[in-house]
Parts: structure tokens; sequence; C-alpha cells
């Protein structure tokens, strides 16, 4: 799978890619991430690529040329798909980011300033993709994270699928939580369950801990996940127990 970055400051992305899962992705060549300068892109002999805008207001938007000679340029098919990363577009999460990792390449566009020309919102992309209701001073954050999520679903990035799939919201609850050495950290002790050696023991706490975690942070999440019986009884209990501390989901 093939990332293609296009962005007028190719030097943010320094070394952000080189280290941990992604970076050992690009060594074995899971995954290729190429960062394209959008002023070589420019027609102009002072390689512009913003103007200002008509109709009058301030600062500046990346003017469309370079932009659509830029994916003409880098798209290896028609079908590639293109986005734009922009605060208006539609919001990033697991499951995009599981689609997204089905394309053999796709294409990210960084904007800046205001934001770009809207000929290439009509005309150009497949898509607009936000990372978040907040405003980014341009697209290389977010497509910083969008690299890193979508890599974790190409096959062999995540040694072990399996803890692809165990990830918060992927079977639609967060994580359980998870302890390593010490085993008493100054009086914090990690559960004596954990040391049980009974597995089954162990996945009953984790799931429960996992159920309580989304109710407790992400009730929402319960709500768009259809429980299995043993789960509703499960945040029934914790309900229960809980009675009085907190509002229970509704
Ligand atoms: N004037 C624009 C914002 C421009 S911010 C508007 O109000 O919609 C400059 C650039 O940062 C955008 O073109 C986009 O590429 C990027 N950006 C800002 N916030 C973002 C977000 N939440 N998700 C993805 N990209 C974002």
């Amino acid at each position: 799978m093939r990332f293609d970055i296009i962005t007028i400051f190719p030097d943010m992305f320094g070394s952000v890619f080189s280290s941990g899962v992604v970076g050992k992705a690009l060594k074995e060549g899971l995954i290729k991430i190429h960062i394209h300068d959008l002023r070589k892109f420019s027609l102009d002999k002072h390689k512009q690529i913003d103007d200002r805008p008509y109709g009058g207001s301030p600062g500046m938007v990346l003017k469309p040329e370079p932009i659509f000679a830029a994916v003409e340029a880098i798209r290896d098919e028609d079908k590639t798909p293109v986005y734009l990363l922009s605060p208006q577009g539609k919001r990033f999460d697991f499951s995009l980011a599981e689609k997204l990792a089905q394309c053999t390449q796709i294409i990210l566009i960084c904007g800046r300033y205001e934001g770009v020309d809207e000929r290439v919102i009509q005309h150009l992309i497949t898509d607009e993709i936000s990372i978040g209701d907040y405003v980014l001073t341009g697209g290389e954050p977010a497509a910083v994270v969008i690299a890193d999520a979508v890599s974790r679903f190409v096959p062999g990035v995540v040694g072990k699928i399996e803890s692809v799939r165990q990830e918060s919201f992927l079977k639609g609850l967060l994580d359980f939580p998870q302890y390593t050495r010490p085993r008493d950290f100054k009086g914090m002790k990690v559960p004596e369950v954990l040391f049980s050696g009974d597995h089954k023991r162990i996945e009953r706490w984790r799931k429960r801990k996992s159920i309580e975690k989304t109710w407790f942070l992400r009730p929402e999440l319960l709500k768009e996940r259809k429980l299995i019986a043993e789960d509703k009884k499960i945040l029934k209990e914790i309900q229960a127990e809980k009675k009085g501390k907190k509002d229970e989901p509704d």
C-alpha cells in the first residue's frame, strides 16, 4: 500500500514515520509513504502555490493548477482515491481506516492557510476527510494520523492481526486496562485476578472492564453495538454496583 502526501511543507514530515511499527513496515516494504512538494508542480517561474481569495477576505488560498498537476503526476490509476484533509470533511474513524487499507494507493492533499480553491473540491478529489472538530494550521498532522492508523490495517504491519482486532473500537468496546511489572508500585497493586493463571477468569475480568470503561467513558458506543445477552448481564451488574455514582446511559 502506498501513501502519497502532497504538501507545501515536506520538511514537516522529517522523521515522523521512521520509528516504531510504521518505520518497520516502511523498511520491510509493506507500505510506502511518498512526500511530494507542491511547489515542484507550480507552473509559474516564482513557484507560487497560493494567492489571494477572489471577493476579498483575509489570508491566502492554495491555487488549483499545482494541485491538479501533482495529482495527475502521482496517481497510478484513475481509480486511486484522492482525499483532501479538511475540517469540513467526513470524520476519520476506525472503519474508514480499515476501508482505506484496502486501497493500493491513496493520495492525501494537505491544505494550508484558508484552505484550497473550491475547484479542487468540486472536480478533483474523491472526498474530504477531517480528523476532528477543530481547525489545524495545516493538513500535515492529519495526514500523519491517517497514514499511521491506516497502516495498522495493512496485513503484516502489526505482528498479530488479532491485536489489531482486539483494540478499542474494533470490538465495539474500549480496550481493557493493561498492567506490567512491578506487581506493587508504591502501594498501587496490579489486580490479583491477573496472576491467577485462570484464563477464563482473566478473560471474564477483561470483558467486564472493557464494558465498564466503555459505559463510563463512551456510553454512546454501547448504544451502537448490539450487546449479546451475556454482555447485557455484565452491564446490568456494573450499573447496579455503581448506582448513584454515575447516571445510567440513556
Ligand atoms: N478555512 C478552512 C480551514 C483552513 S485550515 C475552514 O474553515 O474550513 C488549513 C488547512 O488545515 C485545511 O485546508 C486542512 O487541510 C487542514 N485542516 C485543518 N483542520 C483540519 C481537520 N480538523 N482535519 C483535517 N485537516 C484539517
